[in-house]
């Protein structure tokens, strides 16, 4: 007890003492106490009564108290109650404060933020920015349908993956279709999902004139570099003997241009497709392929090997597809010093599905560079991939293609020891193999 409210109580029992004793007092001068000491007992409940309801009348009228300046239990009681409500108003002006900046904040943001009904997928709340971006407006979207007020957007499926939905990129925005806009679905509570779109207009007009214009120069690129290497090529160096190094490495230096815009061109081409040709892929002469272009690269300097142990063939594109499996391939012959061994092997995976394994007994790569090795011109070390002719473009070209056909890249490596990159493809890729196939096999 604080000791205010210990003098207050003290006080009370000071005055009911007081009635008592002058009751008490009365009751002796009249000759009878005990009536008279009843009636200053009753007296001091019926006022304690009073008091009481006076508290009660205050509580229900839900009014504002107004600070008491008396003494004793029930002023104190009453000082307790004004400043537990006063503590209360400026706790909840606190609160709503807060709130408003909140609800300010996400109204002032530059992405649309739509709240949502997870149960009747209905629309709760929506910020400024929804309405430039996805054409919701006051009031008449208010508790609307989210499917019907954002048509044309495909999103009844969407909304029913829920948790796991993936955020659409790309899409035209509902008010305006020359707007681009990213959609993320963010579950936020049990019964409350939030919307977020974001104009990616700006960002995607970029990454088109950045794919335009290395497709460009690329293709602008081609023509006079086929002539250069034309001309290199017809000249002899048994005419003039003393050129003939510096002939040897302006053709390997052309070649290596030629390789470079064509792994280029190749990109930009990947880059600019949402999907690619869904025809079967026979696997029995592509892996023969395979192997014929491993020989070859090596020469006779490795040990190869193919093994085709998944009997299934594939659902894509012969040719995209090719182009990454050789790109593995002709990795792993030339980041594999001469003596070594590279495997090549076609075989079912647990979860049903198959995948296109390249193993090699080389250099291998540093775990540190294994997050950035797809990456287009990251290598690991620029010299020995320079000295292999690398352009430093193979496992971008390889990681777009496997994309393409919702199939992932695998790669584990040792340093000393070597690597293996694996084509991992879902059962839906996967084919009966015909044994007669109509493909022929890959030049
Ligand atoms: P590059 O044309 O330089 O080979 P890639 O994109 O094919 O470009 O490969 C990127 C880098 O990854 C290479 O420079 C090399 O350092 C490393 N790398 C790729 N495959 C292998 C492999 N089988 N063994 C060791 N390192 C590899």
């Amino acid at each position: 007890m604080s000791p205010a409210a210990r003098n207050a109580w003290f006080r009370t029992l000071g005055q009911l003492a007081l009635v008592l004793a002058i009751g008490l007092a009365i009751g002796l001068l009249l000759g009878r106490p005990w009536p008279a000491l009843t009636v200053a007992a009753l007296a001091v409940v019926a006022w304690h009564y009073w008091k009481l309801r006076g508290v009660l009348l205050r509580l229900t009228a839900r009014q504002r108290l107004e600070p008491p300046t008396g003494e004793g239990v029930w002023n104190e009681l009453d000082r307790l109650l004004h400043r537990s409500q006063a503590e209360m108003r400026a706790r909840k002006r606190r609160l709503l404060a807060m709130l408003r900046a909140y609800r300010a904040a996400a109204a002032a943001l530059p992405d649309a933020i739509v709240v949502v009904d997870r149960n009747t997928q209905r629309v709760l709340w929506f910020n400024e920015a929804a309405t430039p971006l996805l054409g919701l407006h006051y009031p008449r979207h208010q508790d609307a349908s989210l499917v019907a007020a954002l048509q044309p957007l495909p999103l009844a499926q969407w909304l029913a993956a829920g948790r796991n939905a993936e955020p659409l990129t790309d899409v035209a925005s509902p008010a305006d279709p020359g707007m681009r806009l990213n959609l993320r679905l963010i579950p936020y509570s049990e019964e409350l999902w939030l919307l977020v779109a974001r104009d990616v207009t700006r960002t995607m007009r970029l990454e088109h004139m950045r794919r335009d214009f290395v497709a460009n120069v690329s293709h602008e690129l081609r023509t006079p570099l086929t002539v250069v290497h034309g001309y290199l090529e017809m000249l002899d160096p048994a005419e003039i003997p003393e050129w003939a190094p510096m002939l040897a490495e302006m053709q390997r230096q052309s070649q290596r241009m030629n390789q470079l815009v064509e792994d280029l061109l190749a990109l930009s081409r990947l880059e600019a497709r949402d999907q690619l040709p869904e025809e079967p892929v026979a696997m029995a002469p592509m892996l023969a392929t395979l192997r014929r272009e491993a020989e070859a690269l090596s020469q006779g300097r490795h040990r190869v090997s193919v093994e085709d142990a998944a009997g299934v063939d594939l659902l894509g594109s012969t040719k995209e597809l090719h182009s990454a499996f050789s790109n593995l391939v002709s990795n792993a012959i030339r980041y594999t010093p001469a003596g070594g061994e590279v495997a090549i092997r076609f075989a079912r995976d647990p979860d049903g599905g198959a995948s296109l394994a390249v193993r090699d007994s080389g250099y291998g790569i540093p775990a540190t560079h294994l997050p950035r090795i797809t990456e287009r011109f990251y290598r690991v070390s620029n010299s020995r991939s320079r000295e292999s002719g690398g352009t430093g473009l193979g496992l971008a070209i390889v990681k777009h293609v496997l994309g393409l056909h919702h199939a992932s890249l695998d790669i584990a490596s040792e340093v000393g020891k070597g690597s293996t990159f694996a084509c991992r493809f879902g059962p839906g890729r996967l084919l009966p193999r015909d044994p007669t196939p109509e493909t022929p096999a890959l030049p």
